[in-house]
């Protein structure tokens, strides 16, 4: 039975080099079976040291804001590990390790830190993304959580708690075949048995129809209830 570090990090950009990390989510769960109950949970502002957040629509986070509840990096690394060694986590998770790790380990280089110094750089990292996506190309948490969890209210992507916990529903959601079977096409194909592109958006299979009729029909009723109104 593992225990996972679902982990997630907003960034002012996409390289490791020039772009910095100002939050850092991150939620320990033991999971088992299909699903995974929470040990513990941190969300933490790191304080820009040397460098302007710019304003993003891909984060929540303000200069202003990160400089005022922020803490120096090492103090928030210190305290990742010192919760993931309580807890006594085996693996880290993210939703797109490779990036999540790599602007990790990019801070922590700056900071003249070895990889050896933190046991979440040093553990093993599963990226949920090539797990869902099994080799092709797929879409984002937001997608692939509304694709397994129907019924449940939106979360507030793009903040670093957030995303962190979507992630790991997703991961114990994983073994369970019934949720699975909801993020493919499902499709009969002549050489793989089922089609494997996401649902909904796979070009070869229509696979939701309704969703178009009914904006349509609304539109239409909309239209119609306008014209009789005046
Ligand atoms: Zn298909």
């Amino acid at each position: 039975m593992d225990v996972f570090a679902s982990i997630d990090t907003e960034t002012t950009g996409l390289d490791p080099e020039t772009s910095r990390v100002i939050q850092i989510g991150v939620v320990i769960g033991r999971v088992t079976g299909t699903s995974w109950n929470l040990l513990d949970e941190y969300s933490v502002l790191i304080q820009p040291d040397d460098f302007v957040i710019p304003d993003s629509k891909h984060h929540h986070v303000t200069h202003a804001d990160a400089m005022k509840r922020g803490v120096p990096l090492a103090i928030a690394f210190a305290a990742l590990d010192a919760l993931i060694a309580l807890h006594k986590v085996t693996r880290m998770a993210a939703y797109n390790a490779a990036f999540d790790k790599e602007m990790l380990a990019a801070e922590a280089r700056r900071y003249d830190f070895q990889t050896s110094d933190f046991q979440f750089l040093d553990l093993p990292w599963d990226c949920i993304m090539k797990k869902v996506a099994s080799g092709g190309r797929w879409s984002k948490l937001t997608k692939v959580h509304s694709l397994m969890f129907p019924g449940r209210k939106a979360f507030r992507a793009h903040d670093a708690l957030e995303d962190a916990r979507a992630a790991m529903d997703v991961l114990a959601a994983l073994s369970d075949p019934a949720k699975v079977s909801l993020l493919y096409c499902n499709h009969p194909t002549k050489k793989k048995g089922t089609c494997r592109n996401q649902a909904g958006s796979c070009p070869h299979h229509k696979t939701s129809k309704a969703p178009h009729a009914i904006v349509g029909l609304a539109l239409v009723l909309t239209v119609f209830c306008y014209r009789i109104s005046k």
